[in-house]
């Protein structure tokens, strides 16, 4: 039995005959083409997918894709919200604003480059010039949908529909894309301090968005480094969050490490099999350390003495460099797939996550690898701290963050704090968790 369309539906956008056409093209194409999910997906095309994020989570879905489809229409996601929403742009992008668009009534286009574009539907208010340059997170409009209101279109009350469109053409799931290209998960911020409330991280350059995450202290200013999109961003508290290109390009997987050296601040990246480092003291000139063989999962970088020590992964063992002996890579005979540093002292301690157990080495200890008793880890990323003597580890599973203490037997307890991949950092005691 068919079921009757929810209160707040929105009335069936039209079916843009267009998009079908360059669907059938689109099923051409050829051999290697496919769909995932209702996402083309070309292999070896030269355009990047721009990163989009999920900016509308807190709200419920009052019709989903396969409800659009459904009734006729070519595709959307509805969320249930009040009208006058603020509505943050899902990716970066230039505005375009459609007055009275039919049923979709007052829209808004985000044109992401390369073809991609989102659209939100059924606007109250449009809040920006037309060709406006966006980046994720800044508002774009207020949301509408009441039934008969200008700028409603067909809607019979207050939601926002989103759907997103391909080059071709194509109507694409938000979601389905946001699942194929996790480029672009937000960073939220907890502190223990406030009950680890976490907080997306966004400012005047729109959100923070990681599939790589490094973290640190710079004389009390909490700075972020996110790769995405295989660019890195550096955003600082002291600036609003305001999130900045580094113009470091092609850092690879979720490998990212950043160290405070003295004021001096460094970016460890993997690029090409090779960990590269990059300094803002030279202009993020990102430089290949000669470190070859490295994996794109992940990298830590410790200070000690002045001397700077990068921890990689190559063939499935943690191998140990550092500045003083012109970066060679040598094996620590430590098993894992990910690892976290800290010193403690002179002591360096890892932290390495091996078959979902976090083991814990150290240096005056000959690296001997001792299982901490943490396990049934179930993400692939690990983060350690040293604050005021108390040892701290970081591990993801079942999409939250766990905290386990050396003070408390290393049981591991749940944040949570929600995401896939974790950061931490302390300031002036506080314990900060970042997480995408
Ligand atoms: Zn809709």
């Amino acid at each position: 039995m068919r079921q009757k369309p929810p209160i707040d539906s929105c009335g069936g956008e039209p079916v843009d005959t267009l998009s079908r056409r360059a669907l059938l093209r689109a099923g051409v194409l050829g051999a290697g083409a496919m769909s995932v999910g209702g996402v083309l997906t070309l292999p070896g095309t030269a355009h990047a997918a721009p990163a989009i994020y999920h900016p509308f989570g807190g709200y419920s879905i009052t019709c989903s894709w396969e409800c659009h489809l459904a009734r006729g229409s070519a595709g959307g996601v509805d969320f249930g919200m009040g009208v006058g929403t603020a509505l943050p742009a899902c990716g970066a992008g230039t505005v375009q604003n459609i007055a009275y668009n039919g049923n979709a009534g007052h829209t808004v286009t985000i044109h992401h480059g390369e073809g991609w574009r989102s659209q939100y539907l059924h606007l109250s208010q449009f809040s920006l010039a037309n060709n406006t340059y966006v980046g994720a997170g800044t508002i774009v409009g207020l949301s509408g949908g009441a039934a008969g209101a200008p700028g409603s279109g067909s809607s019979t009350g207050p939601h926002l529909h989103w759907h997103m469109l391909d080059p071709n053409g194509n109507y694409v799931n938000p979601l389905v894309y946001i699942g194929s290209n996790p480029g672009g998960r937000q960073v939220y911020e907890a502190a223990s301090n406030a009950g680890w409330r976490a907080l997306p991280v966004s400012g005047s350059g729109g959100a923070v968005m990681a599939s790589g995450l490094a973290v640190i202290n710079v004389s009390g200013t909490k700075i972020i480094y996110s790769s995405n999109g295989g660019q890195i961003f550096e955003a600082a508290s002291s600036t609003g969050w305001r999130n900045m290109s580094t113009g470091i390009q092609g850092a690879q997987g979720t490998a990212l490490a950043a160290l405070n050296l003295n004021g001096e601040k460094l970016i460890y990246s993997v690029v090409g099999g090779y960990v590269h480092e990059a300094s803002s003291n030279n202009g993020w000139r990102n430089l290949n350390s000669g470190i070859g063989g490295v994996g794109t999962s992940s990298i830590a970088a410790i200070a000690l003495g002045g001397v700077k020590y990068v921890y990689s992964i190559v063939g499935g063992y943690v191998h140990e460099a550092h500045s003083a002996n012109g970066w060679r890579n040598l094996n620590t005979g430590v098993p894992g797939q990910a690892v976290a540093a800290i010193t403690l002292g002179t002591t360096k301690i890892l932290y390495v996550l091996n078959g979902g157990s976090v083991y814990e080495a150290a240096s005056n200890a000959g690296w001997a690898n001792v299982w901490t008793g943490i396990s049934g880890v179930g993400g692939g990323s690990i983060a350690a701290l040293n604050l005021a003597g108390e040892k701290l580890i970081y591990t993801t599973s079942g999409n939250y963050v766990f905290e386990a203490s050396s003070y408390n037997g290393w049981r591991n307890l749940n944040s949570g704090v929600r995401g896939s991949t974790a950061a931490v950092l302390s300031n002036g005691g506080v314990k900060l968790i970042y997480a995408a």
